[in-house]
């Protein structure tokens, strides 16, 4: 919620759509064992969990773990080398590595040029990528359900549906240019900031995770010719240890 007073009265009416359409009871998110980087104290006043099996990772090892299998993709595609085979997944990962929230007209395979295996993903292709309602509902399953910890939302470069149009997508990207003219950045990098925020906006269980530090949503554009993935997230959404509001 905090970053949604300053993208103005479309996002607002478009995160009241989404809370309209959206039938998502609260449930409290089971309290768990996590590994942090080192270093690192847990926040809040809750016990350790001395005798609980550490099976899950924190979302900043996760992106790491992302990040490196990324940059090993990119860099065989700069020597023109196939690309790498994926990365072991790291011990105690959920079901999932990750889930990406990708447009649908890029050509690429995201689990290949993420380093992952296509089971370590859950994959989930949308125009834009523009956050609807189903999208936020499965997201929310992933997080119950499957201890997903890391969301990533892609656009990429050259996206083809980023153009003005008298349909719905069309006035999507409207509201999104809007938001890239009065924020002075392009237009793919506020898509996908601002798809994260709704998100958030939209879900009460992702911000309770995200609150707690057990959940982190990365915005990034994939450049498909050079394999390389530009993340668009704030110096404070990669920090080990997010801020106490
Ligand atoms: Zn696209």
């Amino acid at each position: 919620m905090r970053a949604m007073h300053c993208l103005g009265l479309p996002f607002v009416l478009l995160v009241a759509g989404l809370r309209a359409q959206h039938d998502a009871p609260a449930h409290p998110p089971a309290p768990a064992a996590e590994t942090k980087p080192a270093g690192e104290q847990k926040r809040g006043s809750r016990a350790p969990a001395t005798h609980t099996p550490r099976l899950e990772l924190h979302p900043l090892v996760l992106f790491e773990h992302v990040k490196a299998g990324n940059e090993a993709a990119a860099a065989a595609a700069a020597k023109r080398k196939p690309m790498p085979e994926p990365q072991a997944r790291p011990a105690g990962a959920g079901r999932y590595v990750c889930a990406v929230v990708a447009c649908s007209d890029c050509d690429v395979d995201v689990p290949q040029l993420l380093g992952l295996r296509r089971e370590d993903v859950l994959l989930i292709s949308v125009p834009g990528p523009f956050a609807d309602a189903e999208l936020v509902a499965q997201l929310e399953r992933a997080v119950r359900d499957d201890g997903l910890r890391l969301v990533l939302v892609l656009g990429h470069v050259g996206c083809r549906l980023h153009k003005p149009a008298d349909d719905a997508l069309g006035k999507r990207v409207a509201v999104a240019r809007q938001q890239a003219e009065r924020q002075k950045q392009p237009l793919g990098k506020t898509i996908v900031q601002m798809q994260r925020e709704l998100l958030l906006a939209a879900s009460e269980l992702l911000q309770q995770r995200t609150g707690k530090d057990e959940l982190r949503v990365f915005p990034g554009e994939i450049d498909a010719a050079t394999r390389s993935v530009q993340w668009h997230h704030t110096k404070v959404d990669a920090m080990p240890l997010l801020p106490v509001k």
